[in-house]
């Protein structure tokens, strides 16, 4: 992409109305632009970034053999009222009535919607397990919508719902979950933390939450301090297999970590007192199994290998996939900008060229950039007629980890610069290199 024919409204000062640090860059960065409070417009670069981060999503829940649909935004209230969470979901549901005076909804999450789907169509145990999942934009109409996306009232979520026989089959879905998000957020540059959490309105027993910790976080948390050396890195990991899952859930939940809803001082007493930490995070998703809550009042049953029918065990499995860019930006910035994570980056790599309609310096960055592109990666060139710090500052802000600066000194030796965004680090290489380099 050419900077001057892109669409990318950057910020000169910072916004007064956001709060912490990743809605501010990201408004800033021209990422999003607010419509009503809580409901975001997402402009090229944002929605650059949303798609790279559903794409990482969708490459780890089919990874782990879950299967992608989409189900609509809207939802009729009856399916509601038969789960009984109609009345229950109080004022965060925004509530529509169509022409014909039918009640509907803007769909916080879809347990129903998805039960009645089951329901429809499956019939026998032998089609199970059972694990559909979507990436749906959302609505709650939070009381305090703030923080940028972080708390939005419209959201992208990716929620999933697992449908098995028996409660031990639930339960190794519910672990397959839990293993996907820990290298789902891994592959994102960050580290979630899974904690002891609370059924809330969803409901069940079993339920973790992932956190990343940050000052900026809205929950209040309590761990052992061992728990972030653990790393789950390069593990291959069948997914079909009950012991590898249950082994990493036993990995990732041996110590201490608790949200405040669940936090117990006198559990909390025996970690050594060196290693006892609280701090804040950022809920950045969240697994429940909640066994037949759902399929017993919706009639979803199953014939089951003795000839009987039985309502099946299910659980849901969020990921806040909007929510992740501004948990991505909190850990990943200095007071430059952003500094995106190579798995995430909107673009691989930033060209600036400092001297704009020299014609040496423009074939040189031309040439580059066509290199780059066939080389298969995505560049940004900033070949607007703009300063030379102008075009670096708005290229440490937006953020992209590698930066070739070319100009008429270094192209007289075949040099152009390359930098990190997160080090700082600078080399001279020929424009080659540069590409090979960043191969
Ligand atoms: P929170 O405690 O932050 O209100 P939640 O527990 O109500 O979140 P879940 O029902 O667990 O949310 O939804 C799954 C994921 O969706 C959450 O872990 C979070 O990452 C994301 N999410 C929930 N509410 C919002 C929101 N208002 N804006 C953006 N993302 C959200
Ligand atoms: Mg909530
Ligand atoms: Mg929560
Ligand atoms: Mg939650």
């Amino acid at each position: 992409m050419r900077l001057s024919r892109y669409f990318m409204p950057v910020l000169k000062e910072d916004p007064k109305e956001a709060q912490i640090v990743s809605h501010r860059l990201m408004l800033r960065a021209g990422m999003i632009k607010q419509q009503a409070a809580g409901i975001y417009s997402w402009l090229p670069l944002g929605h650059k970034l949303l798609r790279r981060i559903e794409q990482i999503v969708h490459e780890e829940q089919q990874r782990a053999g879950h299967i992608p649909m989409l189900m609509p935004t809207l939802q009729p209230a009856d399916l509601w009222r038969e789960s009984g969470r109609y009345d229950d979901y109080g004022e965060e549901m925004l509530r529509i009535t169509d022409r014909h005076k039918r009640d509907m909804l803007y769909g916080p999450t879809n347990e129903e919607m998805i039960t009645d789907i089951f329901r429809s169509h499956v019939n026998s145990y032998k089609d199970l397990p059972l694990t559909l999942y979507h990436i749906q934009w959302k609505f709650r109409d939070e009381i305090r919508p703030r923080f940028g996306v972080m708390r939005g009232r419209e959201f992208l979520m990716k929620d999933g719902y697992n449908f098995d026989l028996t409660k031990e089959d639930a339960l190794h879905a519910y672990n397959r979950h839990l293993v996907s998000y820990l290298r789902t957020y891994e592959r994102m540059g960050l580290q979630a933390i899974p904690m002891r959490a609370d059924g809330g309105p969803i409901g069940g027993d079993y339920t973790h939450e992932f956190l990343v910790l940050a000052e900026t976080g809205e929950s209040e948390v309590f761990y052992d301090s061992e728990i972030t050396d653990l790393k789950f890195g390069n593990r291959q990991i069948d997914y079909d297999s009950v012991e590898q899952c249950q082994a990493v859930l036993e990995e990732f939940t041996s110590r201490y970590a608790r949200t405040d809803e669940t936090h117990d001082e006198a559990i909390f007493d025996k970690v050594p007192e060196e290693r006892r930490r609280s701090a804040r995070g950022i809920e950045v998703g969240q697994i429940f199994y909640f066994g037949t809550k759902y399929s017993e009042p919706m009639g979803a049953t199953v014939v089951g290998p003795d000839g009987s029918r039985v309502p099946v065990h299910m659980g849901s499995h969020g990921i806040g996939v909007s929510r992740l860019l501004g948990a991505i930006i909190e850990a990943n910035h200095d007071d430059k900008g952003i500094i995106w994570p190579e798995g995430v980056t909107p673009f691989h790599v930033g060209i600036v060229n400092l001297k704009q309609g020299d014609a040496s310096t423009d074939n040189a960055c031309e040439a580059l950039y066509r290199d780059l592109k066939a080389a298969g990666l995505d560049p940004l060139y900033d070949d607007r007629d703009e300063r030379a710090g102008a075009k670096f500052a708005t290229m440490d802000l937006i953020g992209l980890p590698w930066r070739i600066t070319v100009g008429p000194r270094g192209l007289a030796n075949n040099k152009v610069e390359l930098t990190s965004r997160r080090s700082g680090e600078s080399v001279e290489m020929s424009p080659a290199e540069a590409v090979e380099r960043l191969r």
